[in-house]
């Protein structure tokens, strides 16, 4: 008998890497993935710590599963990630009847660790080192880089794939508790990378995305060699199966002219870039410790949409962050009205015990006045987003085709070829249209009929066929 894995993920791109990595070792080790906690013998959760709610999701997940624990004492639970790295022991001291806590550093210990506790050994926990609490080198090898053979069978779409190039931040933005819970900024060789990119080329894999808390910011030394993002794009774009290549998060200032030509050159890279600008107004930046004016931004805008005319710039914005100002926040909704974002990821300010900004700053921006402001800036970036849409209603876009749409899934639509599907445009746009199940994982020529500031709809092109095959 297999024994039950369920394993629950909230956060980011790099934390779902790292539970697909966390579930193929425990696949080798003999677990099968089952769908719900009360199926399980083994619940684990791969936390975020970035925002209190997604932490506080955890919590009471954990609260819930106090009386399963108690009527099973031998179903194992275990919390994985940042929260695991950021509180430590503090979370056996809230849940006791958790079994394992393992940071984001040290998660190629998880099936010796669950081994240990099945053999009675107790509680585990494994985290990295303390950003202040020994030297760099001994702090970044307490943070290894969890990469191991890639399962196909692993990936949500066995065509598309995240691969790592970097862990860790050395940015400190005064908000962010990343630097802490990540670790010391490491970029991974590049014979690793591209080896690994191969080896998902040879599996069918169509497309990859490039993963680093800020990806630009890669840089790779040896032997006098040094190997930047654009270097490292130029390799992988020579690999036979790739079509399309993407990275995310991109750090504003980090945005160089040879990153910018060679998503220009490299007809595999997308013309889609996500750059966080955080804020439009110079003082809350400066109190971010951003490291750049909201001119710096503007201008390296500007360098990107001067090179590649056609690109898709997504960002992030923090509303309310401490001491935001009306005047502040207009500054921000100025940035979105003149920069054409595609779309804009908004989040109200969370505090975060751990920053800087909790030392330093008040929280001091009434609740509902950030409510307020994300309501507003939201539909000021909706209204841009639609406006942008609107033109590619008439013309044929080349789509990835991801799956079934959310729609067909919630219908259970598993049965018929026909369903509604959805895909990406080489600059992300998300299309929807009417397909046949085996168009999954193929690029596609879709005509748009319809648009709002989300989706596109359209159909797929199905080619004129000429009056010379009929003549035959
Ligand atoms: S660049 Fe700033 S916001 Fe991004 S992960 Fe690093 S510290 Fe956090």
């Amino acid at each position: 008998m297999p024994k039950r894995l369920y394993i629950e993920t909230v956060g980011c791109q790099m934390n779902m890497l790292d539970s697909e990595l966390v579930v193929a070792s425990l696949r080798k080790a003999g677990y099968a993935l089952v769908d719900s906690p009360a199926k399980a013998d083994t619940i684990l959760f791969n936390t975020c710590s970035v925002r209190q709610h997604a932490e506080d999701k955890i919590y009471s997940a954990l609260g819930r599963l106090k009386h399963a624990k108690k009527h099973n004492p031998n179903k194992i639970i275990g919390v994985l990630g940042c929260m695991a790295q950021k509180d430590q022991k503090q979370i056996f001291e809230r849940a006791p009847y958790v079994d394992l806590v393992v940071g984001p550093g040290q998660l190629h210990q998880i099936p010796s660790l669950l081994a240990r506790i099945e053999q009675g050994d107790g509680q585990q926990l494994e985290v990295s080192l303390d950003r202040k609490a020994a030297s760099r080198e001994e702090i970044e090898r307490s943070f290894e880089s969890y990469d191991p053979l890639r399962d196909p069978a692993m990936r949500p779409t066995p065509f598309q794939a995240f691969v790592r190039i970097m862990i860790g931040c050395d940015k400190f933005c005064t908000y962010c508790i990343v630097p802490s819970v990540r670790g010391p900024e490491q970029s991974r060789a590049p014979e690793e990378i591209i080896a690994e990119a191969r080896q998902l080329a040879d599996e069918g894999c169509r497309e990859i995305t490039l993963l680093g808390q800020t990806v630009n910011s890669y840089k790779y030394s040896s032997g006098g060699v040094t190997t930047r993002l654009s270097d490292l794009l130029e390799r992988l774009h020579e690999i036979e199966g790739i079509a399309r290549l993407k990275f995310v998060t991109n750090y504003p200032k980090d945005m160089s002219d040879d990153l910018i030509l060679a998503i220009r050159d490299l007809p595999k890279v997308s013309r889609y870039l996500h750059v966080p600008a955080q804020s439009g107004s110079n003082r809350m930046l400066s109190r971010m410790k951003r490291g750049y004016t909201v001119e710096d931004y503007r201008e390296m805008l500007a360098r990107v949409r001067a090179t590649i005319p056609d690109v898709a710039v997504t960002s992030d914005f923090i509303v309310g962050f401490c001491g935001e100002t009306e005047d502040d926040f207009q500054e921000t909704v100025d940035l979105v009205g003149e920069s054409r974002f595609k779309n804009s990821f908004i989040f109200k300010y969370s505090e975060r015990p751990g920053t800087k900004s909790a030392q330093l700053f008040p929280d001091d921006v009434p609740e509902d006045v950030k409510r307020r402001r994300n309501n507003e800036l939201l539909a000021v970036q909706n209204a841009i987003s639609e406006e942008d849409n609107l033109p590619l209603v008439g013309r044929e876009v080349e789509v990835l085709v991801e799956g079934p749409s959310k729609n067909a899934a919630r219908r259970h639509d598993h049965d018929g070829e026909q369903l509604q599907l959805v895909g990406r445009t080489h600059c992300d746009r998300i299309v929807v249209f009417d397909g046949n199940r085996r168009q999954i994982g193929q690029l596609l020529p879709i005509a748009v009929y319809d648009a709002n500031a989300f989706t596109l709809f359209g159909s797929v092109v199905t080619r004129h066929v000429g009056p010379e095959v009929y003549s035959l």
